[in-house]
């Protein structure tokens, strides 16, 4: 369970609204209870609840049961999507282990707005449920070229194109484990990155202006999923699955 209080052994803490919430209406938790929590921050904790009330669930923190785990350095650079469709991205791409989400408004984004809070509660079941002890960044919307003005130089961005030359991103990804394997004997600046990120367009693409900036910026491959054009959510989450199955952590 997420709560929102800093954890450490034989401390006693109180719980925000939505754990208080979650402990006393759906786990429906009494007294005497245990309870596993995380911040986020501190690692996981064996928690003994002591008292419960309207306002909040006091529990007595035992000992710590993992230690702070961390996700790769992985981005989730998306274009606003329908309500359902960006919760349903928010809640399989917390699970798949993206680090943060960069929601970027392109030419053809036709979503106009963003509820951050509930994209956040959305990451929070994701990652109890997926046992992460990490939350991921939730970043407020921004236009491409701002996205792009700010971006880290060090920082490789995986554009899923839909249309194009691009390899297949499972060749491509490849191609940085290869580099990496070689870097010793030869070039150093050709080692796999170790911060990452996947970029993809809105349902009704990238503009043809879009893609060939971003093609022409150095630290940006373009990759292809497949012959099928997939929607905006799949090609996101396919594009992180496969990440996953080639670079692992990314690290
Ligand atoms: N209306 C667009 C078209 O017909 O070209 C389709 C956009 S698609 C629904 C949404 C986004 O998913 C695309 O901008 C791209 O980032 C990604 N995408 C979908 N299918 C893809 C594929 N086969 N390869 C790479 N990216 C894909």
């Amino acid at each position: 369970l997420y709560v929102t209080a800093d954890l450490h052994a034989n401390g006693v803490i109180a719980t925000d609204e939505r754990a208080t919430h979650y402990l006393r209406n759906v786990l429906r938790r009494q007294a005497g209870d245990p309870v596993v929590i995380f911040n986020g921050r501190d690692g996981e904790f064996e928690a003994e609840i002591t008292a419960l009330d309207k306002r909040a669930v006091q529990l007595r923190l035992a000992r710590q049961k993992r230690a702070q785990d961390s996700v790769p350095d992985l981005w989730l650079c998306f274009a606003p999507l329908k309500k359902d469709a960006v919760d349903f991205l928010i809640e399989k791409a917390t699970e798949l282990g993206v680090s943060a989400f960069r929601p970027v408004f392109t030419q053809h984004t036709a979503a106009t707005r963003l509820n951050l809070d509930r994209l956040t509660a959305n990451a929070i079941e994701a990652a109890e449920q997926t046992e992460r002890l990490t939350l991921p960044d939730i970043h407020p919307p921004v236009s491409l070229d701002q996205l792009l003005q700010d971006w880290p130089a060090d920082r490789q961005m995986i554009l899923c194109a839909e249309a194009g030359p691009a390899l297949p991103i499972a060749d491509a990804l490849q191609r940085f484990t290869s580099a990496q394997d070689k870097s010793h004997l030869s070039d150093e600046k050709r080692s796999k990155p170790s911060r990452w990120a996947i970029l993809c367009g809105p349902e009704g693409g990238f503009a043809r202006s879009e893609l060939d900036r971003l093609n022409k910026l150095p630290f940006v491959t373009p990759v292809g999923l497949g012959p099928r054009i997939l929607r905006a959510d799949t090609a996101a989450l396919s594009a992180l699955a496969i990440f996953q199955a080639v670079l692992g952590d990314g690290n």
